[in-house]
């Protein structure tokens, strides 16, 4: 029965617990509903029917037999496909220059999730190499937003996110790299969350920009985002930059947030021009929210945030140019059929795998490094970096945690922005500098646009305070009277004839 896709992961366990429903039962749900509305949302590269059930089944039997299960106890849960998997699905960061890869070996994430007890169903599209904003940049195909399936679903974790705003999974992964878990979340109405550099180990994350990219959990809710963010969060020894503090316990650390207390900052440069009146309103009517339940609000200065599109878009390709070198035809991917010589071979393999806006960061990137150009341009955006981060480090002196938009507009239609790539980067705008300040930044619903279109209030904090910003969501989530997403309603699309 497909309502039980209408549960969290946690009332999911919980019932499972209780007996009323199995894991096999919740994954057959999961895949029949993928199945079912997949072909026009479009959040799946690959699932595994088969595989999937006979796991569940195993989790099942185990319970049946009083074994102990791990935290996720059969949970079905959806990962983006630019995390190894080494199961026979392929890993094909949505391009055409991966389209035959299988992983040799599974990321640090992926192991975790099975050790934990949860069932992936399959993996989700992204823009391609995670280089995008509305997962319009897919070698497959675009995700359509299941709120309005004109819209884009934002990116570049937009099937991750579509995935469980349509609810065919409760739990998924996406990658951040300068927003894209927060913003897709943002968009589809649902929760997401970008860890601290380090908090989660990048091990079998396909790099994309190495000091910016980071793991994190996508869900309905923040119990649920912190369900997954405990299962993935910790230690990896084959992650050099994943730091050795244990996690805390984020249900604990959710409890102990005390909303009455809270000092609130609003940066001033995140309400100003460029900023949608609908979702400025919506999101100052979230903050004033907390408020009214006694939280201090302070306006607080991000002085250096207006260059953050430019230092981010240096350092990312930069980065980028280089983590795709690899991609020659004989280290990785795909070869071209055809040439004439060895570096004809690696140009043509290159030109016919990689996406336009691939082959733009790459060109952009290594400008950005060439000799000429490295100082000027490299060097300089490494320093606004630094500026960045020490804006971020004096407003958290000041309070406890930031708060403001997470995009200047709510979804947008297919094409609007893909003829003019500035128009894009700037839709970035609000979630780039968590990534260039390495800091914890969340999306949790706070409301919808007159369109219908649900819009995301962002939250973004010191290091490793993922748990207080997850408790202030759940906070927020309640206060609206409802658990996350539940609170905006549901997508048309799972009302209509014959989804439910
Ligand atoms: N939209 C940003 C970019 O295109 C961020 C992408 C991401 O976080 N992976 O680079």
């Amino acid at each position: 029965m497909s309502e039980w896709l209408d549960m969290t992961a946690c009332q999911m366990k919980a019932a499972m617990a209780a007996g009323r429903t199995s894991s096999r039962e919740l994954v057959a749900a999961s895949l029949a509903r993928i199945e079912r509305l997949d072909g026009r949302i479009g959040a799946f590269l690959s699932t595994r029917g088969e595989q999937a059930l006979a796991e569940a089944e195993a989790i099942d039997r185990r319970r049946a037999s009083g074994e102990p299960l791990g935290p996720l106890a059969g949970v079905p849960v959806a990962v983006k496909d630019n995390l190894c998997t080494a199961d026979g699905l392929a890993t094909t960061c949505a391009s055409r220059m991966l389209e035959n890869f299988r992983a040799p070996y599974s990321a640090h994430v992926v192991e975790r999730i099975v050790a934990a007890d949860g069932v992936i169903v399959g993996k989700c599209n992204l823009d391609e190499f995670a280089m995008g904003s509305s997962t319009e940049n897919s070698s497959s195909g675009p995700t359509r937003n299941p709120w309005s399936l004109d819209c884009v679903p934002g990116g570049s974790s937009g099937g991750s996110a579509a995935a469980v705003a349509a609810r065919m999974v409760p739990l998924a992964l996406g990658s951040d790299t300068g927003g894209s878990i927060r913003q897709p979340a943002s968009h589809c109405g649902i929760v997401g969350l970008k860890p601290t550099y380090g908090r989660v180990s990048r091990y079998g994350l396909v790099a994309f920009a190495s000091s910016l990219d980071q793991i994190g959990p996508m869900a309905r809710t923040a119990e649920d985002a912190a369900l997954l963010l405990g299962v993935i969060a910790g230690h990896d020894a084959r992650d050099a930059t994943s730091v050795a503090e244990a996690p805390p316990d984020y249900a604990a650390a959710m409890d102990a947030v005390d909303v009455s207390r809270l000092r609130i900052g609003m940066p001033r440069e995140y309400f100003g021009e460029g900023l949608d009146a609908e979702v400025d309103q919506l999101v100052r009517e979230a903050i004033r929210t907390f408020a009214e339940a006694g939280a201090e609000i302070v306006e607080v200065d991000l002085p250096h945030a207006p260059y953050a599109v430019a230092a981010y878009y240096l350092v990312a390709t930069a980065e980028a140019s280089s983590n795709l070198a690899r991609y020659d035809g004989v280290h990785y991917g795909r070869r071209a059929s055809e040439h004439a010589g060895l570096v004809d071979m690696y140009s043509r393999s290159r030109a016919e795998g990689f996406g336009d806006e691939v082959k733009r960061r790459i060109m952009l990137g290594t400008y950005a490094l060439s000799s000429g150009y490295y100082d000027a341009y490299y060097l300089k955006a490494l320093k606004v970096r630094r500026l960045i981060k020490r804006d971020f480090d004096r407003a958290l002196e000041q309070v406890d945690c930031l708060m403001g938009p997470i995009c200047p507009t709510a979804a947008f239609r297919f094409g609007e922005k893909t003829e003019d790539p500035l128009q894009m980067y700037l839709s970035d705008i609000y979630t780039i500098s968590a990534n260039l300040a390495t800091i914890p930044g969340l999306s949790v619903p706070c409301g919808r646009t007159s369109a219908g279109l649900p819009v995301g209030l962002q939250m973004l904090g010191d290091v490793f305070s993922e748990g207080l910003l997850l408790g202030a969501a759940r906070w927020l989530e309640r206060a609206r009277g409802g658990e996350g997403g539940d609170a905006l309603g549901r997508p048309a699309i799972l009302d209509e004839e014959g989804v439910a």
